[in-house]
């Protein structure tokens, strides 16, 4: 006897403002087709002043969970039955999942970063360089540390969010930690293992955008990754390459966080290349070209 059809689908998506250039629907709906789950992601314009009631829409509609992006990832809180131990470290949600009838609050950002550089090297031990001190920033720095990376620099322009990510990484999580007053170029230590760009330099439309650094201290020793998404490969990468780097671009990020929030919803590993190759496709040179002549 064959089972009647079912036409409901699970419900997944993400809240932000604005989100139309959000490419995360496209990422995950390639997993989930290739996957045939009939699932579905939804990109969702949401206002700071909807948030809540958002949040109770997606309970009462039975969503088993979603993204958050700017500029809910804080906000978001209260909002929630609970944090996980990084969302709670951090002080910041990107993904909700639905456990047990419950919205936990859990931090993706910088485990998916994690999780690619591991494809490259174990963190545990390494001198890592960090950027920035930002959302993306403090979403590294907490999961490296949990990794049991051996110090930190963070290098930032704005002295606030410095201080606010030194002073988590010393108490919360007992790491070694040297704050930098970004000015000028800086100059690398060569002693670092990884170098990460984790501020919003090099971010479309601004991709040529250059970080104020010694492209000379860059030696074949270190690992060199970008947070920035689209386009992949930033100046920063392109340097790096032809320093003899090894190299991590934005993309990889983006597709973990994406694999680690599927496989807390549904179970299943989803095929990352599967959601890399959906990425590329949007943020392909030519694609840009077509968007730039249509605008
Ligand atoms: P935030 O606004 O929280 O932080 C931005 C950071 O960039 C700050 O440290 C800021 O420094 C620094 N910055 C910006 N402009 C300059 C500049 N001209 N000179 C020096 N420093 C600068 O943003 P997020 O951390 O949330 O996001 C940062 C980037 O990470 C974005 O481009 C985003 O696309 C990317 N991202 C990528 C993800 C992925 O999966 N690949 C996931 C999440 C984010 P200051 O404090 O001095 O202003």
């Amino acid at each position: 006897m064959t089972s009647a059809p079912s036409f409901k689908q699970e419900l997944t998506g993400v809240f932000g403002q604005p989100i139309a250039e959000n490419p995360s629907q496209a990422m995950v709906e390639a997993a989930y087709r290739h996957h045939r789950l009939p699932w579905r992601y939804l990109s969702l314009e949401v206002s700071p002043d909807g948030l809540g009631d958002a949040v109770c829409g997606a309970r009462a509609m039975g969503f088993r969970g979603f993204n958050c992006t700017l500029p809910h990832k804080v906000a978001v809180i209260p909002h929630l039955d609970g944090l996980g131990e990084s969302a709670s470290l951090m002080g910041a949600v990107n993904c909700v999942v639905r456990r047990d009838g419950r919205l936990i609050g859990e931090n993706t950002d910088g485990k998916g970063f994690v999780q690619s550089l591991r494809q490259m090297l174990d963190p545990a031990g390494k001198r890592i360089v960090i950027l920035g001190a930002g959302g993306a920033a403090r979403a590294i720095a907490v999961e490296l540390a949990l990794a049991g990376a051996a110090s930190f620099i963070i290098v930032n322009r704005g002295r606030t969010r410095a201080a606010s990510l030194v002073e988590l990484m010393r108490t919360r999580l007992r790491a070694e930690v040297e704050d930098v007053d970004w000015q000028g170029d800086y100059r690398l230590p060569s002693s670092a293992d990884v170098v990460i760009n984790a501020t919003s330099i090099g971010l479309y439309p601004d991709a040529h955008a250059r970080l104020p650094l010694q492209v000379a201290s860059l030696t074949s020793s270190m690992v060199v990754a970008d947070v920035i998404p689209n386009p992949p490969q930033t100046r920063f990468i392109r340097d790096a390459r032809a320093a003899g780097c090894r190299v991590i671009d934005g993309l990889g990020m983006l597709v973990n966080q994406g694999v680690i929030g599927i496989r807390y919803w549904t179970g299943i590993e989803p095929d990352a290349a599967v959601m890399r190759r959906a990425l590329e496709e949007i943020f392909s040179p030519r694609l840009h070209e077509a968007h730039l002549q249509h605008s």
